[in-house]
């Protein structure tokens, strides 16, 4: 028996399995998954690896085959499905299948398992006053206690009762010489969920809930479950289809995973899926230690919970009869790892769920381009909730021009209408939240007195402003001088939008000094609890104001706040990544959400230099199918995902010129690959961070509808790189539809 193993060392060469000789001894112990010492190299240096497969039969010499030492120690077996999913991404990924292991498999090692000890008396009742009256006439008085104690509870907690008597392990070890009692120790896994008392109460399901319920019953009950979207508006009840659609799953003895970003991932939350499954709900972030991780991974391979709740590495847990997968709030980009592989958490759980034989339930309010368009080619399952359970009205939204507030003489970031509204709420004691749409690199260039923007006239995204007096575009390198001017309007109020969160909440003290304002942001939410602490506070209404940054518009229900303010929905819109317009679309949807969540009626105000932008018109009137049209026609008339794929080749070097010369090798030789297909070949630009940890950065992207042609000139360029000694100092790495720009 000869085994095929992958060794554990991250390098582009040695991606490759070696064949081993399974020793007899080892024959019947050993699987898919299992993690063995070898032999390797020159000197046989001993080196962990992973098993991939098995055969009867060598290819090559069997004298020259080196033998598999013995099993690896304390290491934990990688279920063979998710060994097959590891495979998967590697190719649909790229990065190396060591790498792909280790993201399937999170658990390094195993864990020293909590450990309780137990005694137990072991002899009847009747025996054991015998016993007692002999220790007492011998005057015995410690063990005439512990055995008073064994005789009021056939079974007490070792270190507890010898705190509680005041005994010593010596009296316990007596007793047990004499049979009397035994001392068991048993492993206890570390449970990070508490679960509750509280009941649950029973909810009559709308119409549309009891659709969707049912389209995923039958589907799975005929044991073809496929992939659903269920879109509906936050309130509109699809946490509890969720957890009703786990619970046919559960019932038919089958498991469930639960995706939810970890910033949505609260108390509260957790909570309503302990209410339905009690201790049999598990959940991972990141904030539990290696051992609680550990344990929850056991508990799943033990078959000891049925629900795992967490952000993206949830994906993986164990579980031996997985029956759904569920993605709530599936347009969030945290799902895009950015280690390599770079998985995506919904095309990959979509893949296990298809090795497994299992359904995927992908959830939002603002659905991503992705997942419509998959209903839209039949792919996916449409579910639709479209009231809201409470029937509260979606708050009134109205979106303030800033080019007329300049023409008015307000230079400030707060219009009018804003200041006006603000002012009105601090009167009547509602709750106001201010939200600074800032995300990543806001590095673009807009008129404020004409909204112009200037873009790269052959990505159509826009040019970001490099110190040195550039415009760059991050997609193909064009670049032109900066501007002073308009060139549109002749303005000179052409420049970048600075303001931060800091600026806004100086301004707004100023301009309210009777309000309290919290402020959230990365600044401010540094240590652990920070984030929760605050939001908490205020919905203790200890303030009136919150202001913040994305982090603000998810998840929470604040029922006292009503109204929202958007200072700059721009922010978000022009920086240089072609999913700009729907990032916007989305905040600005999350944004109006959170006013009027309670009984009072909300209002949303945004603030634009570009108040005609689809996505801002579309976003004011919560009309998703209105920019999902207008986007898609972008999209495909660009070439961008999901209308064809993108992958983006990030190559680093410390040597500059060695990675500009290795950038036009490359592209050379992707321009040689498919010229048959219409490969496009895009690039090489500096990426907006030009230079990270004294790293030089170029990035190359290719284009094309076929997502397998895209795969094939990974497999290509990686073959060329692996040969070619110009590359043995760049490192490359692969990124399909990237969620980033670099
Ligand atoms: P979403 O996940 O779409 O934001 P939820 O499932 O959280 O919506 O529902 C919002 C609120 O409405 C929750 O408090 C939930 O318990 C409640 N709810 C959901 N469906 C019903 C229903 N059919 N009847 C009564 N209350 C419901
Ligand atoms: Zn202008
Ligand atoms: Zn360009």
């Amino acid at each position: 028996m000869y085994a095929e193993i992958i060794i554990d060392i991250t390098h582009e060469k040695l991606d490759r399995t070696f064949e081993y000789k399974v020793p007899e001894e080892l024959e019947g112990t050993l699987a898919v998954g299992s993690s063995v010492l070898v032999p390797f190299g020159n000197g046989d240096k001993v080196r962990t690896g992973f098993i991939i497969g098995f055969s009867e039969k060598s290819s090559f010499d069997p004298a020259k085959i080196k033998e598999i030492r013995g099993k690896a120690p304390k290491s934990v077996r990688i279920e063979e499905n998710l060994v097959a999913l590891a495979a998967w991404m590697k190719e649909h990924y790229g990065g190396t299948m060591i790498q792909a292991l280790k993201t399937v498999w999170p658990v390094k090692k195993q864990e020293r398992p909590k450990e309780k000890r137990i005694i137990r008396r072991t002899v009847t009742e009747e025996e054991g006053r015998e016993w007692l009256a002999l220790f007492q006439r011998k005057n015995q008085k410690a063990r005439a206690r512990l055995l008073e104690a064994l005789l009021e509870n056939e079974e007490l907690d070792y270190g507890w009762i010898l705190r509680k008597l005041g005994l010593t392990a010596s009296v316990v070890r007596a007793l047990e010489e004499m049979q009397i009692l035994t001392v068991d120790t048993e492993t206890v896994w570390r449970n990070p969920v508490k679960a509750s008392e509280e009941q649950m109460k029973q909810i009559e399901y709308t119409t549309e809930q009891k659709e969707a319920i049912r389209i995923f019953k039958e589907d799975f009950q005929r044991g073809n479950p496929g992939t659903y979207l269920l879109y509906g508006v936050t309130g509109s009840g699809k946490t509890e289809v969720y957890m009703e659609m786990i619970q046919s799953v559960v019932q038919s003895g089958r498991q469930a995973i639960v995706l939810i970003p970890e910033i949505a991932l609260t108390y509260q939350t957790v909570m309503r899926f302990v209410r339905v499954f009690g201790n049999r709900v598990s959940i991972m972030n990141s904030r539990l230690s290696a051992g609680e991780r550990y344990d929850q991974m056991m508990r799943a391979k033990n078959g000891e919970i049925d629900v795992m709740i967490g952000p993206r590495s949830a994906l993986f847990t164990p579980f031996e009869h997985l029956g759904l997968i569920v993605i709530d709030e599936e347009h969030e980009t945290t799902y895009k790892s950015e280690q390599v592989p770079r998985y995506h958490a919904r095309e990959t759980a979509i893949e296990r769920a298809r090795i497994e034989g299992a359904g995927v339930v992908l959830g939002s309010a603002t659905p991503s381009l992705e997942a419509f368009e998959g209903c839209r080619r039949g792919q996916y399952r449409l579910l639709r909730l479209t009231q809201r359970v409470k029937k509260q009205k979606m708050a009134e939204v109205s979106v303030i021009d800033m080019r007329k507030e300049l023409q008015k003489g307000n230079r400030s970031i707060l219009s009018d209408c804003l200041r006006e509204k603000i002012e009105d709420r601090l009167k009547r004691r509602e709750q106001v939240m201010l939200f600074l749409n800032r995300r990543g690199f806001a590095g673009f260039l807009s008129c404020r007195s004409c909204g112009y923007v200037v873009k790269c006239p052959h990505c159509d995204v826009s040019l970001s402003w490099h110190r040195g007096g550039r415009m760059v575009c991050h997609y193909c390198g064009y670049e032109e001088p900066m501007i002073h001017t308009c060139p549109s309007c002749g303005s000179p109020h052409i420049g970048a939008f600075k303001a931060g969160t800091q600026q806004v909440e100086d301004l707004i003290r100023k301009e309210f000094p009777e309000a309290k304002v919290l402020r959230m942001d990365l600044d401010t939410t540094r240590g652990k609890e920070s984030y929760e602490t605050i939001l908490s506070s205020f919905a203790d209404q200890e303030a009136d104001i919150l202001i913040g940054t994305q982090m603000i518009v998810k998840g929470h229900d604040f029922p006292n706040v009503t109204l929202v303010g958007v200072l700059a929905a721009d922010l978000s819109l022009y920086i240089s990544d072609y999913r700009a317009a729907e990032r916007t679309f989305a905040l600005l949807c999350q944004a109006a959400g959170r006013a009027g969540r309670g009984d009072l009626p909300g209002e949303a105000v945004i603030q634009s230099y570009n108040p005609e932008h689809y996505s801002i018109q579309a976003a004011a009137r919560q009309d998703y199918e209105a920019f999902f049209a207008e986007e898609m026609k972008f999209r495909t008339l660009m070439g961008y995902p999901p209308a064809a794929h993108l992958m983006a080749v990030l190559m680093t070097s410390e040597d500059e010129a060695l990675l500009n010369k290795g950038a036009y090798y490359l592209k050379l030789f992707a321009g040689r690959i498919r010229t048959d297909a219409g490969l496009e070949i895009i690039g090489p630009a500096s990426p907006a961070i030009g230079k990270v940890k004294d790293q030089y950065r170029k990035v190359l992207y290719l284009k094309h509808e076929d997502y397998r042609v895209l795969t094939e000139a990974k497999d290509k360029m990686e073959q060329y790189i692996e040969i070619n000694e110009g590359f043995q100092n760049i490192r490359i790495q692969f990124d399909f539809d990237p969620v980033q720009t670099f």
